[in-house]
């Protein structure tokens, strides 16, 4: 050991000139000075204990105090001296403990403790007092030496203790501080094994036992917690569950829970539950546990306790130990493959389509056959979850990080020969058109808003059926109205039934007549006209104003766009809201405060369909794999449908009278990715609250569990005059179920679970019919709508064009627009100009179930289109090339994720196929043509919207960033780069309120690089090539903070993008750059101070999924959910350790004592 040196020189103080004293007599080691030191380190003790001003100064920074104690302590061979130096350290490391005890550790006396501790051992019987003391103080020391465990294996001190414990199980004096000691040391996995083979757990559950008053609660909670971390590791749960301990521990639970009734002992009962929870970590112990009755013991003991709030987290636990052991079902399906298929053109060879029709037949999907080991069923759990970003793969840290430089860099050679390229010269005829003098002067094509305007402020009256029809016979010819016809042909519709009875007939048939809004294909052609004439007395069916407040959208002309929309399951209706249109509400949607115990309490109510079966209806009420479904009707279900565009929902069940499980339906051609649901109810009962569980969610999170509600819209609130999607819902959250998923739905793992979104809804009106979303929908037919409403705002001063892309795999085209100002006259100066205006390239919807992009979308193209000075300003500005809607047939289909060949079209940028993926196809390939023809575009965007996060945000693309998230060599960042990427992030979040720019990342990950930003930026050379995230649920900043978001904000969203295009132009144009240069510096100087230090990228959030980040809020979901960690659980152990402990270091303790 070093030589301490004393500072005691300066100071008169007596306890250092006691040490230093000790110091120089432990410099000469005679044996002489054996009294003497004893009589030294007595007086030491003696001041200590008696002036509190001692301990600091012994253990002042550089006083050497606490050296000297210490090798006092190496060197003495004398008990008493030993147990005096032992008393003095258990003083000064009982206060002001976090410190003085780290400089304990670091000088070494953990080991100098361990190896005293075994050598005192080896000759029996060991000094009680001695033993004593050191356990005291390893209790002290254990928790803060990292390497606590290692250093007390490695010294044999394990065995030492737990032979105590043996001997000594009457002597609660000393039995206390060794089991707490045993506890400290199984806290390390190895040490627990260990402790496990030389039977802790059968001394502990000697100890362990029913409820008592006395100085034994202490004790037994002491066991219990060491119980617990013997039992962390598996080997050990399957000792003590094969001994039986499980139900012995349930009892000895119940018997506290009976006792003690004023609640004085909750840490000790929770301690139990702890050990419950983890002996039911096992397949074994939930097995044991269900054969023990525990389901129904748990679930009794909680309901006592719920109405005492803190017995919170008895009740917490419990419910976790419950949903772990809850036996796990079958999602009620034949199979998870989507109900509908479509014949592809060819498939894949090896792809995910492949594989699932590959299955020999009669492979149930639904679960695994195979019984998981054990084993790699505990991996699994263990593991903490990641979050897929919907494509199966397994995505984690830096490792999914781009850190080859050479994928980074532009690939700066075209591959393809542009003779393939030459047919999209077709879609660039702006850039060759020859402009006559007349295009300048007739105002060709242009419909004047007023007269368009008057035609739809008429009420739109629309026959309906006769009241001859009742509903007993109405049903039957609807039936076969919805009927799917064989063949996928476009629908030719003659004529529209919209069908209300009657004023004066009965309510009920007001909802049969509500409950459809059929298209009719001339499958009862005739019968419509037929039967008006033999009834003759018409209703009429206010279709809802919506025309002055939504210029774009236009009832009858919705109905003319659905005959040529083709879907797989070839609809027949249209639903209500589409129809109708919604108009943006004027009112505030606040993000909802999470209710406290929502989640438990909805839990609870799960677990009491185990409990009191013979309560549960399980009555199957809609269900798309058996059309013939439902069979009889008391008017006591509700009745569901979503045989419509963009509908999603599998099957409905009646659990309960007025609870309802809902199962979505994979996306077409796939056997999973299901989130999007859009379905309608009807035959409800107005003030009664309703509970909905969709209980085959994916996602292990959502922005249900953080405010968010889904979107409703009532027919007769339409009518009345308020056609609005509203968010709805209380009692909302998202959690893990007791469905299993089958591995092969979840990407080839195991033993993992669905997700159960609930919601309750209060319904106002009798006989209304509801509708409920996701969130906004948008139909593609409601984007051919606008589309046209939009060619007619055309003005002489806008070139407005759309072309089709090319016919999508269902047999839908898909919309490519080119809209820029018109030349101002066919001067070669103005067509010149007009040709050497940069390209902005725009996209949306790639993915079906993110509708919001659709409605930033349409913000964006209304801007582009009006007549506002800053609009023609921009399109004098640019030639926007826009693909409003990537995927047609995923959108009509009601798929969440993926278009009709399975698969997401958003990863196949890299190699996408002329076939299966028609649009990525020619959306490369025309951004190719661009490329080969010098019109790289300036700015690429793809518009997606975001389940997980707030706020609307932009993921860019750049070199420096990539390295510097992987902290690769600083050689690296000699790189040149231009920050231009940066600035159109900069603007949006200095323009749009919901624009975050502290969500935006310029990653670049590897599972990214066949998305269309990273394809287009390294592909086609884009610098400025982002995907932009919309929130769905809404902003925690700006201007709409707390609130949900809504289509007006959406659409605001577009429009900002637009004004900041305008903005960016100012940077880009060579000319005015001079103008505007001081300007440009700022913002360069802004972010040359972000990237200057590499390690401070505050601005830049590294995120795994480019849809699916990690979830970074705090809520309480995860502690109750995953199975494997109760994070409260630990702190809440240190923390009733030291209130309990009678020889404990608070000061609390101290102070009663001084008393
Ligand atoms: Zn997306």
């Amino acid at each position: 050991m070093n030589k301490p040196k004393m500072a005691a020189e300066k100071s008169a103080s007596r306890v250092l000139m006691l040490l230093s004293q000790l110091e120089r007599l432990n410099e000469d080691h005679k044996v002489s000075n054996n009294d003497a030191i004893r009589q030294i380190t007595g007086k030491i003790l003696h001041l200590l204990q008696t002036q509190e001003k001692t301990r600091k100064e012994v253990t002042s920074k550089g006083s050497g105090g606490m050296e000297v104690i210490l090798s006092s302590l190496e060197n003495t061979q004398d008990l008493q001296t030993t147990l005096n130096i032992l008393a003095i350290l258990n003083e000064l490391l009982t206060v002001g403990g976090g410190r003085r005890t780290g400089v304990f550790v670091s000088k070494g006396g953990t080991a100098i403790l361990l190896q005293m501790l075994v050598s005192s051992s080896k000759n029996p019987p060991a000094n009680e007092e001695l033993m004593l003391h050191i356990h005291t103080l390893l209790v002290k020391v254990g928790p803060k030496d990292r390497k606590f465990g290692v250093k007390s294996r490695l010294n044999g001190a394990l065995n030492v203790t737990l032979n105590l414990v043996k001997h000594n199980l009457q002597n609660h004096k000393l039995l206390l501080p060794c089991l707490q000691v045993l506890r400290v040391y199984s806290s390390n996995l190895v040490n627990a094994v260990s402790l496990g083979k030389s039977g802790a757990l059968e001394i502990m559950f000697e100890i362990i036992g029913p409820f008592s008053k006395k100085s034994t609660t202490l004790m037994k909670y002491v066991v219990c917690s060491s119980v617990l971390c013997v039992c962390s590791s598996g080997m050990n749960a399957r000792r003590a569950v094969d001994r039986g301990y499980l139900p012995t521990l349930l009892s000895i639970y119940q018997d506290w829970h009976r006792h003690d009734t004023r609640h004085r002992h909750v840490v000790i009962r929770k301690s139990i539950l702890a050990c419950i929870k983890n002996l039911t970590n096992i397949k074994l112990g939930r097995k044991a546990f269900i054969d023990a009755n525990g389901m129904r013991i748990l679930y009794n003991t909680s309901t006592e306790c719920l109405a005492v709030r803190t017995l919170d987290p008895l009740v917490n636990t419990s419910s976790l130990i419950m949903r772990k052991c809850f036996p796990k079902n079958r999602l009620p399906l034949p199979t998870i493959k989507s109900v509908f298929h479509h014949q592809l053109p060819h498939i894949a060879a090896g792809g995910p389509v492949a594989q699932l029709y590959n299955q020999p037949p009669g492979v149930d999907d639904v679960v695994d056959e195979s019984d998981e080991n054990e084993a790699t069923e505990v991996d699994t759990e263990n593991e903490t979850e990641y979050e897929d970003d919907e494509t199966g793969h397994k995505t984690q840290n830096d490792d999914d990080i781009e850190t080859d430089i050479k994928k980074l860099r532009p690939i700066q050679v075209n591959t393809r020969p542009f003779d393939e390229l030459r047919a999209y010269e077709y879609f660039c005829r702006e850039f060759s058109e020859i402009f006559e003098d007349n295009d300048f002067e007739s105002p060709r094509s242009i419909i004047p808003p007023s007269s368009d305007n008057s035609e739809l402020h008429r009420p739109i009256i629309i026959p309906t059926t006769p009241s001859s029809l009742g509903p007993q016979n109405r049903r039957p010819l609807r039936e076969d109205l919805v009927t799917p016809r064989p063949d996928e042909s476009p629908l030719e519709l003659d004529s529209i039934s919209i069908s209300k009875r009657p004023e004066g007939t009965a309510d009920h048939d007001l909802v049969c007549s509500l409950g459809r809004l059929v298209v009719d294909g001339g499958v009862n052609g005739g019968s419509v006209d037929g039967l008006q004439d033999e009834g003759g007395e018409q209703a009429v069916l206010e279709v809802p104003d919506t025309a002055a407040l939504l210029p774009l959208h236009d009832p009858d002309l919705y109905l003319e766009m659905v005959k040529s929309t083709r879907s797989v399951p070839a609809y027949t209706e249209v639903a209500y809201p589409d129809y109708f249109g919604h108009v943006a509400l004027n009112l505030r949607e606040p993000i909802l405060e999470r209710v406290y115990g929502v989640q438990r309490m909805k839990i609870f109510q799960d677990i009491e369909r185990l409990i009191h079966s013979s309560d549960i209806l399980d009555k199957v009420v809609y269900d798309l794999d058996n059309q013939s479904c439902p069979v009889t009707d008391n008017g006591e279900s509700l009745k569901f449908n979503s045989k419509f565009e963009s509908g999603n929902l599998r099957k409905a069940i009646q659990v309960r009278k007025f609870e309802y499980d809902l199962i979505l339906n994979s996306d077409i051609n796939s056997n999973h990715y299901h989130q999007w649901f859009y379905f309608e109810v009807s035959n409800m009962r107005p003030g009664v609250r309703y509970r909905f569980n969709i209980i085959n969610c994916e996602k292990s999170n959502s922005q249900f569990n953080y405010g968010m509600q889904v979107l409703m819209y009532s027919v007769q609130d339409a009518i009345n005059g308020s056609p609005h999607w509203v968010r709805t819902g209380s009692d909302i959250c998202y959690y893990k179920n007791h469905f299993s998923r089958s591995s092969i739905a979840a990407g080839g793992q195991k033993g993992k679970s669905y997700f159960t979104l609930t919601f309750t809804v209060t319904f106002q009106h009798k006989d209304d019919v509801c509708y409920f979303a996701y969130h906004y929908p948008y139909t593609y037919s409601m984007l051919k709508m606008h589309l046209q409403k939009l060619s007619a705002l055309r003005t002489a001063q806008i070139y407005y064009r759309q072309d089709d892309l090319c016919e999508t795999l269902g047999g839908n085209s898909c919309p490519l627009l080119t809209i820029t100002a018109m030349p101002e006259s066919s001067s070669n100066d103005h067509i010149s100009q007009f040709r050497s205006r940069p390209v902005v390239f725009l996209s949306a919807r790639v993915h079906p179930g993110e509708t919001n992009s659709s409605w930033v979308m349409k913000g964006t193209l209304e801007f582009l289109m009006s007549c506002s000075p800053q609009a023609q300003s921009l399109r004098e500005s640019y030639i926007f090339k826009i693909i409003p809607m990537l995927n047609p047939d995923g959108v009509i289909n009601g798929n969440h994720r993926c278009s009709l060949s399975g698969e997401d079209l958003n990863r196949q940028w890299q190699s996408p196929n002329a076939e299966l993926h028609p649009t990525i196809y020619h959306a490369k390939s025309l951004l190719q043509y661009l490329r080969a023809t010098g019109r790289t575009p300036l700015v690429f965007c793809d518009y997606h919207g975001h389940s997980r996060k707030k706020n609307v945000f932009m993921y860019g693309c750049s070199i420096k960033e990539t390295v510097w998230q992987t902290n690769a060599n600083t050689s690296t960042c000699d790189l040149q780069e231009d920050l231009g990427y940066r600035t159109l992030p900069k603007l949006l979040s200095q323009m749009a309120p919901v624009f975050s720019l502290s969500s935006c990342s310029f990653v670049v990950e590897r599972s990214k690089e066949a998305t269309a930003r990273v394809v287009v930026w390294r592909e086609i050379g884009v610098q400025r090539s982002y995907t932009m995230e919309s929130t769905l649920c809404g902003c925690d900043q700006g201007k709409y903070k707390g609130l949900q978001i809504g289509t007006s904000e959406l659409e605001e969203m577009g429009a900002q993008f637009c004004l900041a295009l305008l903005r960016l132009r100012r940077y880009t144009s060579p000319l005015e750059l001079q103008n505007h240069n001081s300007h440009l510096l700022d913002t360069e100087n802004d972010l040359i101070d972000t990237r200057g230090i590499p390690n401070i990228t505050s601005t830049t959030t590294y995120v795994l999924e480019e849809d699916e980040a990690a979830f970074l809020e705090e809520v309480d979901y995860s502690a109750e959910s995953n199975d494997e960690n109760d994070p409260d659980l630990e702190p809440d152990l240190q923390d009733n350790l030291a209130l309990l402990d009678p020889s404990s270091d608070s000061e609390f303790s101290r102070q009663d004592s001084v008393n």
